[in-house]
Formats: C-alpha cells, structure tokens, sequence
C-alpha cells in the first residue's frame, strides 16, 4: 500500500494544482527554513530578526550596542554582531536554495532587550544595603540609570520597528551588510543565489520607507562594489499600522513589496493589546457577544479585513502590480486566507508546521468561490 507520506504529497499536489496564493513560512533559523522547505513552502515571508539578537551568548553585545554612549561604542558592537547575523542568514539562504527570503531589519521591543527597571531598582538597593562589592554596585547603578533613559510606559508602541533604525541608522546598514556578505558566500560555496527581500518594519510615514531604503540600496551598493559582486535585492515594508494602510499609496513609492502584518494591525486597529486577548482579564471580554471571535487567531473581516483591504488597493492604485503579503499569525488561519485570496494578495506567509493547512486553505478558497 502506499505510505502515507505519498498519499499526503499527492493530496496537497492537488491542492497545490488548484490555489492561486502562494505560501511561505515565517523562518529565523535555518533549521526553521529546512522544514519549512520540507512542508512545501515557496519562501520565507518573515524573517524576524529581533529573534536572532535574543540568543544569551548576543544579548550583552546588544546592550552595548543600545545603551552605547558614543558612536565608537556603538560601531563596537555592532563589529561583534555583524558576523553572528551573517551566520544566521547563511544557514537560511542556504536552507532555501534560492528560493525568496524576506528578512525583516530589527522590530524591538526595547524592554525585551534590557533589563526589567524594577528589578534593577530592587538589585541596586540590595546591593547597597547589603554594602557589598563597590564596583558591582557602580556598575548596578549605571545600569539602572541607561535603563530609565530608556524606559518606555508602552514599549509596543515605543522605540520599535524602524524607530530605532531612524535613530541609529548603523543598524540597519550592519544588518545589510551581514545580509549581502551571507548571500554572496552561499553563492560562493553552493552556487545558488539568494533571492533577497529587505523588509523595514512598523511604518507609519512613507519618509520612514525612503530614508531607511535609501540607507539599505546605499549599503547593498558598497558591499557589491568592495566585493565586485552583482546582485538584486528587493526593499518593502511591513504594512501593520493603520496609518500605513490608508497612506498605503505615499509608502507605495519606495516599495517593492508589501507584506501585511495582521498582528499588530489587530492591535493597533481594534486597540487590543495582543499580549492579553488570550488568557488575561480582556480574553473575558473577547469571548463574549461583542468579540465573537479571537481576532488574533482568525481575521476581523469587516474591521481588520477592511484596513487590508484599503492598503492592498491604495498601494496598488500608486503601483499596478505591487506584491502583497501577509505575515501575521492569519496567514495560516484557513477563514482568514479565504478572505486574503479575495483580495488578491499574491501570498500567505505562516509558521513552518501551517503550511500544509494553508496550502489546502488556499485551494478550498478558490473551490469555494467557483461553488463548487
Ligand atoms: C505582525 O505584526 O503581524 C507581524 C508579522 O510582526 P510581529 O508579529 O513580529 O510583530
Ligand atoms: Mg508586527
């Protein structure tokens, strides 16, 4: 009898005959992108960086490179970071074999990067009461006070996404730099180029777009050249915020892609924090007869859906053609695939292990709108 690998492969063939969407994954590792290879992913959709700085042995050089005191120091950090990220972007070019890969410069929440301020509060007046080591408690206290320095009341809605780009544009020239530099040693070593998308995240203002663009075409530009290399590589955004929705056809202009990210378009659309909806005090709320749905798991249509929509249409109206994406959690939720093949987005993009699930969705969306 034939395996059940093979009745699965020739049952999402099918599928994969019938859909109009294509479908991606959302991958940091290269282990992440092998499996997502495995499971019929035509690309990696979402690449969230920020992942990759979490690591304990890459925290303590981010925290320099945040809290650094001069560009010097900065620079410093941003020296040790830079092979690390080239590593990570190897192990996924090389996982995907020229398929498209859309890394997303860093998104951070800055307080996920340092250290909690009441705890560092609570360490330095134990330290002191304890009378304990001088220099520890020097170092405690110049760490609580870059700590406030920094200290946001809304970190979602502080410091993230492309802010901190704009502030320190060295990071997002060292994150391209490690992103060419791994491209072209994979091209090197395996003779298969990365087809590169550099996707800037939480935007707002299309200024935001066309400075950081200009930042990544500027590095990509240098890197080629010290290399005598060649290569394309594509600049988009993230469309999560409902200002960039409705401006959608201003940031049109500097994008070569767009990819929609329905989680923080959740949160920042119906004014729900996406870290409470399940489980918290508010998912009391979100079941109940307002809320019928979690709108993190399955598309708000009319609401969420319509900010998409207005964004998938203002942006094409500017540029016939623009591809459109999605990366948020609904990218592998089959009700909300239905409705982005309605509107014609070009692809979904969702974790490894829901590709198969959106492979079929996408088919089902097409069946269901012919009636049959
Ligand atoms: C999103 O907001 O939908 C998204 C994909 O980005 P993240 O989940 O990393 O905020
Ligand atoms: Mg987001």
């Amino acid at each position: 009898p034939p395996q059940v690998n093979e009745d699965f492969g020739a049952i999402v063939g099918w599928a994969d005959e019938i859909r109009r969407l294509g479908v991606r994954a959302n991958a940091d590792t290269g282990e992440d992108a092998a499996k997502a290879r495995e499971l019929g992913a035509e690309g990696i959709g979402l690449c969230r960086t920020e992942h990759m700085f979490m690591a304990a042995d890459r925290l303590p050089a981010v925290r320099e490179m945040i809290l650094a005191g001069s560009d010097e120091e900065r620079a410093e950090a941003l020296e040790k970071i830079l092979p690390m990220q080239q590593e990570d972007f190897e192990g996924i070019f090389s996982a995907m074999k020229g398929l498209p890969v859309t890394v997303r410069l860093l998104d951070p929440p800055l307080h996920e990067f340092l250290p909690d301020l009441v705890e560092q509060s609570l360490l330095v007046q134990r330290l002191d009461l304890t009378g304990g080591d001088a220099d520890e408690l020097s170092e405690a206290r110049t760490l609580l006070s870059q700590v406030k320095r920094l200290h946001e009341q809304n970190p979602m809605l502080g410091t993230r996404g492309c802010r901190l780009a704009m502030l320190y544009p060295e990071i997002p020239e060292m994150q391209t730099r490690a992103i060419v530099r791994a491209a072209l040693a994979v091209k090197e070593r395996e003779g298969e180029t990365a087809t590169v998308e550099i996707m800037i995240p939480l935007v707002a203002y299309a200024r935001e777009l066309q400075v950081q663009r200009q930042i990544v075409e500027q590095t990509v530009a240098d890197e080629l050249e010290a290399a005598g290399e060649q290569m394309e590589v594509h600049v988009g955004t993230m469309i999560e915020l409902p200002r960039a929705a409705i401006v959608a056809d201003q940031i049109a202009e500097h994008a070569d892609f767009f990819s929609f990210g329905t989680n923080d378009l959740t949160q920042t659309g119906i004014g729900i924090s996406r870290d409470d909806a399940e489980g918290g005090f508010l998912s009391a709320y979100v079941s109940d007869e307002v809320i019928p749905h979690n709108p993190f798991e399955s598309i708000d249509k009319d609401g969420v859906g319509g900010l998409v929509q207005i964004g998938a249409e203002r942006g094409r109206s500017a540029k016939p053609g623009l591809k459109l994406g999605v990366c948020g959690e609904h990218g592998g939720d089959p009700a909300s695939i239905e409705l982005f093949d309605a509107l014609g987005l070009d692809y979904v993009s969702c974790s490894p292990f829901r590709v198969p699930i959106a492979r079929f969705a996408a088919a089902r969306s097409v069946l269901d709108a012919q009636g049959s």
